[in-house]
């Protein structure tokens, strides 16, 4: 299909404006994450009855993280993760005594004889590793959350689609739209400082899934530009089963460009730094806007569709 086909039955128009993002942050009332490291994980196997104490003797009594070799103890047995060790400037964090450089041998023992479910078991996830690598898997477990699209790292919220779109719409109040073609305005009345002007984002259902439309303004080396992009709500493996296209112009004149959706696992910053997106220089968003100079009134319109 072509990639500028299909603009011309445009199904909603919508004027937009950018929105100061640190303002939108601080408004914002931030739920908790409902994938909080589980606290105890029953099925360890170590017997029955000390299944949670030994899941609390791993966790580190600082990071809460679980602990791997190599683990360290104070003189009075207090344990301790060795990235916590470095941190904590000699001193046990528990009750204060001098820390040293004691291992805590029969746990790091204990550490490489277990096995332990996946902690995304509780969402799904049936793996069961030994204790080394489960790290690992952990990191890229296909059930793990995702993060909140909204702000990339500056948004701490986590969860998996369904809670995202509800956390999307009543927390970063974003606009959700039905439908596979998309026809934005993008105003605002001082282009000049590009600084403020970070980010605005709208959601798109279709085909079952959600979409994240990314428009913002940042400075490319020494050019200010905008970018606008599309993410997919979903793994990479997913986002690779879909199209889309993103044109904007004015004045006769039209840029177009076709890509893949990237995967929201990839925050918002890198796939700008990447370039994956539709870039216009300010000077030509300017000329595509109109006579006015003193204002940016730019018409984005595109198209998502799925590859057979
Ligand atoms: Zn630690
Ligand atoms: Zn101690
Ligand atoms: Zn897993
Ligand atoms: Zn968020």
């Amino acid at each position: 299909m072509s990639p500028g086909g299909g603009f011309g039955q445009q199904i909603t128009e919508s004027c937009i404006t950018f929105v100061d993002l640190n303002a939108a942050i601080s408004n914002l009332e931030l739920r908790s994450p409902p994938f909080k490291k589980t606290a105890s994980n029953p099925s360890i196997n170590l017997g029955t009855s000390s299944t949670n104490d030994v899941h609390e003797l791993l966790e580190c009594p600082v990071c809460m993280n679980l602990m791997y070799p190599p683990i360290y103890q104070c003189p009075n047995g207090h344990t301790l993760c060795s990235s916590c060790k470095t941190r904590v400037h000699n001193c046990c964090p528990t009750c204060r005594q001098e820390l040293g450089n004691i291992r805590c041998l029969a746990l790091e023992k204990v550490v490489e004889s277990l096995e332990l479910p996946c902690r995304y078991q509780i969402v799904g996830c049936h793996e069961i590793f030994p204790y080394y690598s489960m790290h690992k898997h952990e990191k890229n477990c296909k059930h793990r959350p995702f993060n909140c699209p909204y702000a990339g790292a500056e948004c701490s919220v986590t969860g998996d689609i369904p809670f995202l779109v509800m956390h999307l719409k009543d927390d970063h109040k974003v606009d959700m739209h039905d439908g596979c073609t998309f026809n934005h305005r993008y105003v605002k009345s001082n282009p000049q400082d590009i600084e403020n002007a970070t980010w605005m984002l709208t959601v798109f259902n279709c085909f079952g899934r959600q979409f994240c439309l990314h428009f913002e303004a940042f400075q490319l080396g020494m050019a200010p530009v905008y970018m606008a992009f599309l993410r997919f709500m979903g793994d990479e493996d997913e986002a690779k089963q879909f199209s889309y296209s993103v044109e904007v112009g004015g004045n006769g004149r039209k840029l177009i460009w076709q890509g893949i959706p990237r995967s929201i696992r990839d925050n918002h910053r890198k796939v700008r730094d990447s370039q994956d997106g539709l870039i216009i220089q300010r000077s030509l968003a300017l000329f595509f806007s109109g006579s006015n100079k003193e204002e940016l009134k730019l018409k984005v319109a595109g198209r998502i569709w799925k590859e057979i």
